[in-house]
């Protein structure tokens, strides 16, 4: 195999480009993750400069918004996967153009073979924003929290917490603001921690919803604290929405947690 001048063959994935994770090959998601190798940016040989370093750091780091292994149980949103692939492709191009390659490397198949499907998921996400965009508020809520909304399914982050969080000070006795507040923070920066407390408050305030209730015990579960969870899953049964609100398999789901938990000691502390 002939390596390009300065090159030294890639030890992570020897020259393929390709790196199988384990979550490559048992993915929790429905889509498959991009193995794309983390140590060559799918070119399959390694420079030793730090912007080949920093590049191939930065292509890895795209690969895992594309495909987190958190242990949410849910993939990301479509935009982010959409802003995370479009621009991991760039990423491998602009490499490619940089640095000579090794034949018939990875790299050359995600140059050349997912901008299709780059866009794709823009379609997708075009669409959800031109409906967002046409949606009448309903009520005040949905009103204040439009242009939130809209950022945070267009992939701007940061602005769509803002709006957000200027909706609460506005109305900190919403429930519906607290509890979005606390799903958009789980769809977007998938950390349970950060929306736990929207979620709590989001069931102290009215109006009360067992949707609610279900959210806060669910994020408490992948916080490792199923008593506390329990609580959530017991006060979600009693809201009068719970039967409408809340889908069968749901119930049946909930109905299986709490008989499991008859005979296990709860602290109520
Ligand atoms: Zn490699």
């Amino acid at each position: 195999m002939k390596l390009p001048k300065g090159a030294k063959l890639c030890d992570w994935c020897s020259g393929t480009g390709k790196f199988r994770d384990v979550d490559s090959d048992f993915g929790v998601y429905l889509y498959p993750a991009i193995p794309i190798c983390g140590g060559c940016g799918g070119i399959g040989v390694q420079y030793e400069s730090k912007d080949f370093k920093d590049r191939v750091s930065k292509i890895c780091d795209l690969r895992f918004e594309y495909y987190p292994t958190d242990s949410l149980p849910y993939g990301p949103e479509g935009v982010t996967r959409y802003k995370a692939l479009s621009e991991l492709v760039e990423k491998v191009k602009e490499l490619v153009s940089m640095y000579p390659s090794l034949e018939g490397s990875f790299a050359k198949v995600v140059e050349k073979d997912f901008q299709e499907y780059v866009e794709i998921l823009k379609e997708g996400v075009d669409e959800n924003i031109s409906w967002l965009k046409n949606t009448e508020p309903k009520d005040e809520v949905q009103k204040v929290t439009k242009d939130g909304v809209i950022a945070y399914y267009s992939g701007n982050t940061d602005e769509g917490e803002r709006l957000y969080k200027e909706a609460l000070e506005k109305y900190p006795e919403s429930s519906e603001i607290n509890h979005d507040l606390g799903a958009l923070t789980m769809k977007f920066r998938r950390n349970p921690e950060a929306a736990l407390p929207y979620f709590i408050r989001s069931t102290e305030l009215e109006p009360k919803k067992a949707l609610h209730f279900v959210q806060t015990a669910d994020t408490l579960l992948l916080l490792k604290k199923p008593e506390e969870a329990l609580k959530f899953l017991k006060e979600s049964q009693k809201q009068p929405d719970y039967e409408k609100e809340i889908t069968k398999k749901k119930r049946i789901a909930i109905a299986g947690i709490i008989a499991a938990s008859q005979g296990i000691e709860i602290h109520n502390n």
